[in-house]
């Protein structure tokens, strides 16, 4: 099972693009684009979950190789992705592989119980504009060929495809200063965004 987590505040061409790029990697494998209701590491999102979730499923409809979800939604408190992990696990017998953008990864020894995830996940780690760090989190161990990590969990590869350069903050960046975004968000989601006026500040 390949997931690729986010806030998708709101979902991006970066994140499609990435997510095809995992897909293509693993076989044509499906990737579960997975909205976390209340991430823990960072700034609350601006727009509401319905929002977050309508523009998810707007960008993901018309397209057979991503499968919005909202999995995470219905725990209280924080979005703990070794809870969501643990939840997976008793549902699926296959590996997950966690799709993270290169910003995030470099996070990952702080999640809430980090000492759990070699056991129960891989990641795949797309590049992005950040620094690229060659350190994995303790447990975890690099792996040459993605392919490897439908095997077992505990692996990372590091995809050096270069990335979209664009991310959410500027999106709402620009939106708040009336920009045109049309060219960084599938064309429903930017209805979404124009029709019930999101990201206005
Ligand atoms: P924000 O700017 O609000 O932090 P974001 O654009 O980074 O948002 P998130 O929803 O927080 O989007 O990211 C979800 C996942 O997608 C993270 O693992 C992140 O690193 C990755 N990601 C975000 N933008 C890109 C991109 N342009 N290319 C590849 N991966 C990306």
């Amino acid at each position: 099972m390949v997931v690729f987590g986010g806030t998708f505040d709101p979902v991006h061409v970066g994140h499609l693009h990435g997510a095809h790029h995992v897909s293509k990697s693993l076989g044509g494998a499906i990737v579960t684009m997975m909205v976390a209701p209340n991430p823990q590491l960072r700034k609350p999102p601006v727009a509401s979950l319905h929002d977050r979730w309508t523009m998810l499923l707007l960008a993901c409809k018309s397209n057979p190789v991503l499968q919005a979800s909202r999995f995470e939604d219905g725990r209280d408190g924080p979005t703990r992705t070794v809870e969501t992990l643990r939840d997976l696990t008793r549902t699926n017998d296959v590996p997950i592989v966690w799709a993270i953008g290169m910003d995030a990864f470099q996070n990952v020894s702080s999640w809430y119980r980090a000492e759990e995830l070699p056991e129960i996940v891989s990641f795949f780690v797309l590049k992005r504009m950040s620094p690229s760090s060659d350190e994995v989190p303790i447990g975890f161990s690099r792996v040459k060929e993605p392919g490897q990590l439908l095997e077992s969990p505990g692996g990372v590869f590091v995809s050096f495809k270069p990335m979209l350069d664009v991310s959410a903050t500027e999106i709402r960046r620009k939106v708040r200063d009336g920009c045109d975004v049309s060219e960084s968000i599938h064309p429903e989601v930017c209805k979404h965004i124009i029709k019930n006026r999101l990201y206005r500040g």
